[in-house]
């Protein structure tokens, strides 16, 4: 089904100021929190915004002797999210403490997937431009917990601590280092949000840290890529720095830039790229060192020995599967093949999983190009004006589809379509209605558009002495009757009657 699409290479990027060509490598781990109502191993709600310390189970704030109990949806929303990704599915996986100290991780520790996670190898397609896509691999997913928050900035002698995040599940899901670029990576990650939002297992909501980034970086002289792609062998790429948790798009590429230029005026003034993690500073646009680089046996890492391993069956899955909803790149494809739209529009209405629901609904019945068009050109057009999203859109579908059948049937032409949809968006109401009771319907009564083109041509003999000589003339005669019919003769009457008319005055 995507045999259409044409998976391009990356051009070398020259960067200003730069004395050679060089190649930009990322990778990206992106952690995803689970949609449910309840934490990974406890039954604590995972509402956003409540009462700090109001959603902390005693398991979460590490209480002597309390034992941590998986939930399955969160499980099942890993499984789900896997096989969004075309991703194998571990059916058995072990949870490992990952030991560390800080002060919003009472436990000491956070529980997570190290040596066997619940999703291993997968890949997702990265739209570029209309029929170009990259392929990236993703490595795994693994499950783990969230910590909480410290709170530094209310009060000028004291850190706070809002444990109501602690525990809640993550996934996080691993790039190969399959990136070539910011904006790749900014479509990767938007990519990835929208599998999830069409999955319902995670809200994608990247100003409240619902999806965020950790960013790898490294840089490389063209062809070393294509000897690690063939050999698997990482020692032909550059060494990497990993900037820590972004949630926004504009600023992973900002800082993947930033990254760049950084580690390759160090390697041509001779210098070395040192392995570390570093902060995006979004007010200077500049990444700093934060740490240097860890390793696993940093943490510690053992098996848990509070959580048996996760055994699930390949019956559960298959379950799973049966009842994944149409992703984005099928609907995409559906939508060209089968309603004859342009990608580029698939695309547009697609990148929501509402907006592509509406759209489903003003085209069922009618015609596929004619939905999109007012779908995409007036009420997107609208709804982003007024900040509003289809969810809260004032015209439904319904109404929508009402008006597309009006122009089709010929009671209203397309300007007085535009207004109706004016009247439907600021007062409601029915389309059909609406334009029986207010005289709206398109008059194709030829008798009287007869009668307003004499009219006009009665009362303006010099107009129609230039009309004569010059063809062209002629329109200004048939925007004359359209205005004096209120926009509601029909055009195509219209134009017809002033041709015939001004041939034989
Ligand atoms: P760690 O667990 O130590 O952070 P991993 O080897 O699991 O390291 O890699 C983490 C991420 O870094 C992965 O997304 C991987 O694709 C990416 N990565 C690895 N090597 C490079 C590199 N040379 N340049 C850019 N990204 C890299
Ligand atoms: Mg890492």
């Amino acid at each position: 089904m995507l045999d259409h699409l044409t998976y391009t290479a990356p051009e070398p990027k020259t960067i200003q100021g730069a004395k050679q060509d060089w190649e930009l490598v990322i990778g990206l781990e992106v952690h995803a929190q689970v949609a449910s109502n309840a934490k990974l191993f406890s039954g604590a709600s995972t509402g956003f915004g409540a009462e700090p310390n109001s959603h902390v189970a005693f398991v979460d704030a590490a209480m002597p002797g309390m034992l941590p109990v998986i939930n399955e949806f969160c499980v099942a929303q890993a499984v789900k999210t896997g096989l969004g990704l075309k991703a194998a599915i571990n059916l058995v996986s072990a949870f490992d403490r990952k030991n560390y100290f800080y002060p919003d991780l009472p436990q000491g520790y956070q529980i997570s997937q190290l040596y066997h996670p619940i999703v291993g190898e997968g890949e997702v397609i990265v739209d570029m431009a209309p029929g170009v896509a990259r392929r990236v691999r993703i490595e795994r997913i693994h499950l783990e917990q969230d910590a909480g928050k410290s709170i530094h900035d209310m009060d000028p002698n004291m850190s706070f601590v809002d444990l109501n995040r602690t525990g809640v599940a993550l996934m996080e899901i691993v790039s190969r280092p399959d990136i070539r670029g910011p904006e790749e990576a900014a479509a990767y990650v938007a990519k990835l949000r929208q599998i999830m939002r069409y999955l319902g297992t995670c809200d994608g909501n990247m100003q409240n840290g619902n999806l965020r980034a950790d960013v790898n970086v490294s840089v490389c002289a063209p062809g070393a890529y294509e000897r690690y792609q063939e050999t698997g062998d990482f020692s032909h790429l550059g060494t990497r720095c990993e900037i820590k948790n972004m949630n926004s798009l504009r600023f992973i590429q900002a800082a993947i830039d930033y990254e760049a230029r950084r580690q390759i005026a160090i390697i041509e003034d001779g210098g070395k790229v040192v392995q570390e993690t570093r902060l995006y500073d979004p007010d200077r646009g500049e990444t700093r060192s934060m740490r240097s680089k860890e390793e696993a046996h940093d943490y510690r890492y053992f098996p848990d020995p509070d959580l048996l391993p996760l055994e699930i069956e390949q019956g559960w899955v298959d379950e799973i599967a049966g009842a994944m909803p149409e992703l984005p790149d099928e609907k995409k494809a559906r939508f060209v093949t089968e309603l004859g739209l342009s990608e580029y529009d698939a695309g547009v209405l697609t990148a929501e999983v509402e907006s592509a629901d509406y759209f489903e609904q003003v085209a069922a019945g009618r015609d596929g190009k004619q939905a999109a068009n007012w779908v995409i050109n007036e009420l997107f057009g609208r709804l982003n004006k007024e900040g509003l999203s289809v969810e809260t859109s004032p015209v439904s579908a319904a109404q929508l589809g009402g008006v597309i059948d009006l122009i089709g049937s010929g009671a209203i032409s397309g300007k007085i379509a535009k207004e109706l949809f004016e009247i439907l968006w600021t007062e409601g109401g029915d389309p059909a209605q609406i334009v029986e009771a207010r005289g709206m319907k398109q008059v194709t009564d030829l008798g009287a558009i007869e009668a307003a083109v004499d009219e006009i041509i009665a009362a303006n003999p010099a107009q129609v002495e230039k009309a004569r000589a010059n063809p062209k003339l002629a329109g200004w005669f048939v925007g004359q009757v359209l205005k004096a019919t209120g926009g509601k003769a029909n055009p195509a009457a219209v134009n017809e009657l002033v041709a015939k008319k001004l041939a034989l005055a």
